[in-house]
């Protein structure tokens, strides 16, 4: 049936067909670097590196391209409070999160330009716009016209008197209609001179949404196939990204919208208006949720979400998830000792997954080739890796069934060894493409790992049954013993859980 993708400005799934026959332009958002990156920052770039790998394996060239915004009101309000310049900040920040996007996998980003250093391209676009009146100088700043936009919100799909009626006048500023919105901002003489590029209305930065607009046509061209983000940028960001580039060139902008769900934590949205959000995010950082999970972990969390939905990130989320990823590295592991091979090397694809069929095990091999084929039948479906990942779920325990019926540990049947080996390389091509089991995990998170969980979950039940039996020495020994271990026991409303302290 081919790719379908569900596009934010049709509202529906639609076959994909990009713009040039065999090659994909990809634009995702990437993050303002004033603070700490937290992880959801990472859940697009895991989303849409996942994405660029399916598409790559359907045969597509894919270009992605992936901005940074070094100049904004945050950058300045936040390096003056740290007391350092805006570019060191940025550049602190972006190295930071470059770090955690390598730890998660993403390696696919083909170009991550900065604002700063595509000043004349965004001056090029406003002169242009000008020149179009459809944008305006008024003290310093230029504003975009968004009636000179004939179907201004049709991404949002909101109406233009909603969005004005919500708009307030920019104090200084004096604009045409009230939804206008600036695409250079004047200097303010406070402000430091690492934000203050010379253009021809005076020295000045650019607005937030011309940035996006000048960097994605300068790597991708007008119009790309598809564009990316949180589903927080919908409006005003890519509605005004939109109408700024269409008018400018006269010429569809991207041709597919994909937007991510947003974090939740603990069940709650994480909105800036969240009174709580400095706490929560302070849990969210990266750096710390890196130091807390394996960053495969994390990846495999996010993957068993659909994109289009919130992903969820409470403590007992990841746990359940663990058991599952554990799942794998359990068959890994008992592969590796039964047939002698690396689980970890790739080499397999899935067209290439088997060595002729012999009839034995005709039907072991036909049920892993019709898994590998829902498996692509789900990523060709608007890239749905949580469904993907179920199929993986039910591939494991039919290779596991497959060695304990052929008695394979037990030294039976040795010709078949390379038959449950090949099985488990078509799952590694599968995973592969997910960015899931590349490498093999570090040694705390395989069996010594997995046998410290069983053991915790038996000692957390032995704790339960002493409460209930009102054996109360023996249920606080539990707790303090393992208290003095450096492992915190936590009686939660859905069960206990463990942490080390
Ligand atoms: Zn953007």
């Amino acid at each position: 049936m081919g790719i379908r993708i569900y596009n934010t400005l049709t509202q529906r799934k639609e076959p994909f067909e990009p713009v040039n026959p065999g090659r994909v332009g990809m634009y995702v958002c990437g993050p303002t670097v004033y603070k700490p990156s937290h992880i959801g920052h990472a859940v697009g770039p895991i989303i849409f590196d996942t994405v660029k790998r399916w598409l790559t394996h359907q045969g597509y060239a894919v270009t992605w391209v992936v901005n940074i915004t070094d100049v904004d009101d945050k950058l300045i309000v936040e390096a003056k409070a740290q007391g350092c310049p805006v570019d060191e900040l940025a550049e602190r920040v972006t190295k930071n999160y470059l770090v955690a996007l390598d730890q998660l996998g993403v390696r696919g980003i083909d170009h991550m330009p900065k604002a700063s250093e595509h000043i004349a391209e965004i001056i090029d676009m406003c002169q242009r716009l000008i020149a179009k009146n459809a944008a305006y100088v008024s003290h310093g700043d230029v504003y975009f016209d968004v009636s000179s936009c004939r179907d201004y919100l049709k991404l949002s799909h909101r109406k233009v008197d909603d969005q004005q009626a919500g708009t307030r006048q920019l104090a200084g500023g004096e604009k045409r209609n009230p939804g206008d919105f600036a695409l250079w901002k004047a200097a303010k003489p406070d402000e430091p001179p690492e934000v203050q590029f010379d253009s021809p209305w005076g020295k000045g930065r650019p607005g937030w949404h011309i940035e996006c607009s000048a960097m994605s046509s300068k790597y991708l061209g007008q119009p790309f196939d598809i564009h990316g983000g949180g589903e927080d940028l919908i409006f005003p960001h890519h509605d005004n990204e939109i109408a700024q580039s269409e008018v400018c060139f006269d010429r569809p902008f991207a041709k597919y919208w994909m937007h991510n769900g947003l974090t939740r934590f603990n069940t709650k949205k994480v909105s800036k208006s969240d009174p709580e959000m400095a706490k929560l995010m302070q849990q969210l950082v990266l750096s710390h949720l890196l130091t807390k999970y394996p960053a495969e972990l994390l990846r495999f969390v996010v993957l068993s979400t659909h994109y289009r939905r919130p992903i969820e990130f409470s403590d007992e989320e990841i746990a359940a998830k663990k058991k599952g990823l554990d799942s794998f590295y359990r068959l890994f592991e008992r592969i590796e000792r039964v047939t002698g091979s690396d689980p970890y090397a790739g080499g397999a694809t899935l067209d290439n997954l088997f060595a002729p069929v012999t009839v034995r095990v005709e039907t072991f091999q036909k049920l892993i080739a019709e898994h590998a084929a829902r498996f692509a039948e789900a990523m060709d479906d608007d890239f749905n890796t949580g469904g993907a990942i179920g199929v993986l779920f039910e591939i494991v325990p039919a290779i596991n069934r497959f060695l304990d019926e052929q008695q394979l540990e037990a030294g039976g049947n040795v010709e078949l060894k390379p038959v449950a080996a090949a099985a488990v390389q078509s799952l590694r091509s599968m995973t592969g493409l997910l960015g899931l089991f590349e490498k093999r995990p570090p040694a705390e998170t395989s069996m010594a790992d997995t046998m410290v969980d069983s053991l915790m979950d038996v000692l957390i039940r032995v704790r339960a049954e002493a409460r209930k039996a009102k054996q109360y020495t023996l249920s606080d020994m539990v707790r303090d013993q393992l208290g003095s271990l450096g492992i915190v026991l936590e009686d939660r409303p859905g069960g206990t859980i463990w942490r080390r302290s």
